[in-house]
């Protein structure tokens, strides 16, 4: 039964080798089947990990890959079976665009964690075609791993959120960590870090940002509402905060030492590992006996708490601190963005870059 439908085609920007440097690329979308929508891309964050993977730092990138995991859109066309969205509909699309649905966590709502679960992209879709992210004019998605934006919340505002901010967010509410008066550490202040203050800020905790050194100082207490600030080279100001925290969320993408760090956790506190580091990192196990404390690690969250997420951050009225850019700005951006040079996040205006025109 051969199709007379002509192919939808989209333009995005697509790292073509580990130089990781993006160009305009155009490739055909899949026709909307009865599960998916389709996206026309509004903004699109830009996150460490689209860094990583356009220069293949973790060695399994495949080109040419179209970035971008932080994704705002309208709703275009719906398919025949989806009935949560609707044409005009302002959705989300984050990290993950499928999973296999059967496995221990599928079935628990943690599909974050299947084994087969499916990248928006450098990843192959179940029609055996690449997938490809955000910095494009738009996607087709499966309506599971499609979240609806609430009303009233700016798009480039929410991109952030997307990853950024649910990957603070899982671990708090996995973990119990959700109620207002814990003391809670963001070590390392980039875009996860930033959302992590201001999540934890309103969900009532008293926040300590933990850095190399102090020049976020001023920004970290004063725009972003922080109550403490430590340097982690300050010996005594390092003895001083011992035993003080119920949490760390730890968003260092490098190779850092965890025993200082797990020296502030107070009793059954937790260390909770968010950077992606290719490097074995080391601690002596009294660190952890004494005090019953956890090292663990989350990764991102899944579709259930995005939304809860969302409807979080929408009655608290948060909002993330955004440098928006045009797509042609995109490679000064990721090379900002690796030394470190933005407050907290770039946003790509996608639709203002009129990719498919
Ligand atoms: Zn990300
Ligand atoms: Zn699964």
């Amino acid at each position: 039964m051969g199709s007379l439908e002509t192919e939808r085609t989209t333009t995005g920007w697509a790292a073509r080798d580990p130089s990781g440097v993006l160009s305009p690329y155009t490739y055909t979308l899949r026709n909307t089947g009865p599960e998916d929508v389709f996206v026309k891309v509004m903004c699109c964050g830009i996150c460490h990990t689209d860094l990583h993977q356009a220069k293949n730092d973790l060695g399994m990138s495949n080109y040419p890959m179209v970035p971008g995991h932080e994704v705002v859109g309208e709703v275009l066309e719906v398919g025949s079976d989806v009935s949560k969205f609707r044409v005009g509909d302002i959705v989300g699309v984050g990290c993950l665009v499928g999973c296999c649905r059967n496995c221990r966590p599928c079935d628990s709502d943690n599909e974050q964690y299947c084994l087969k679960k499916i990248w928006s992209y450098n990843d192959v879709y179940t029609d055996g075609k690449p997938t490809q992210g955000g910095f494009a004019g738009s996607m087709v998605v499966d309506q599971k791993f499609v979240v609806k934006i609430p009303e009233g919340m700016a798009p480039e505002q929410v991109a952030p959120l997307l990853c950024a901010g649910v990957t603070v967010y899982s671990p708090l509410n996995h973990f119990g960590l959700m109620g207002s008066g814990l003391r809670g550490g963001i070590l390392g202040l980039g875009g996860v870090g930033h959302m992590g203050v201001k999540i934890a800020k309103a969900m009532g905790h008293h926040v300590t940002v933990i850095s190399s050194s102090d020049k976020k100082k001023v920004e970290a207490l004063e725009h972003l509402g922080a109550d403490d600030y430590l340097v982690s080279s300050d010996a005594e100001g390092m003895q001083k905060a011992a035993d003080s925290l119920d949490y760390i969320i730890d968003t260092v993408p490098v190779f850092h030492p965890l025993e200082p760090y797990l020296s502030l956790l107070k009793f059954d506190g937790k260390l909770i590992l968010t950077g992606v580091i290719n490097t074995p990192l080391q601690f002596v196990s009294p660190m952890v006996m004494l005090g019953r404390k956890s090292i663990t690690g989350s990764f991102i969250g899944s579709m259930k708490e995005t939304e809860e997420m969302l409807n979080f951050c929408k009655e608290e009225n948060l909002t993330s601190m955004i440098e928006v850019v045009k797509m042609d700005y995109i490679n000064t951006a990721m090379e900002r963005l690796e030394k470190n040079d933005v407050r907290y996040r770039f946003v790509v205006d996608v639709a203002g870059s009129k990719l498919d025109q």
